[in-house]
């Protein structure tokens, strides 16, 4: 799978994900995401992405 780059819909830092895995809004940091969201299950997957790319 390929990297591509994105920015957090919150704060505007780039992050990378795998391309199969974009959406429309990422997050560079679970607190982004809060910021951001509640309860969302598409922002969920996203922070569930991130957490395995920072591993
Ligand atoms: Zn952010």
């Amino acid at each position: 799978m390929k990297l591509v780059e994105t920015k957090c819909a919150a704060c505007k830092s780039s992050i990378f994900v795998y391309e199969d895995f974009l959406r429309e809004d990422m997050y560079c940091t679970l607190h982004c995401m809060e910021s951001a969201n509640s309860g969302n299950v598409m922002v969920k997957e996203s922070a569930a992405l991130i957490s395995a790319n920072m591993a």
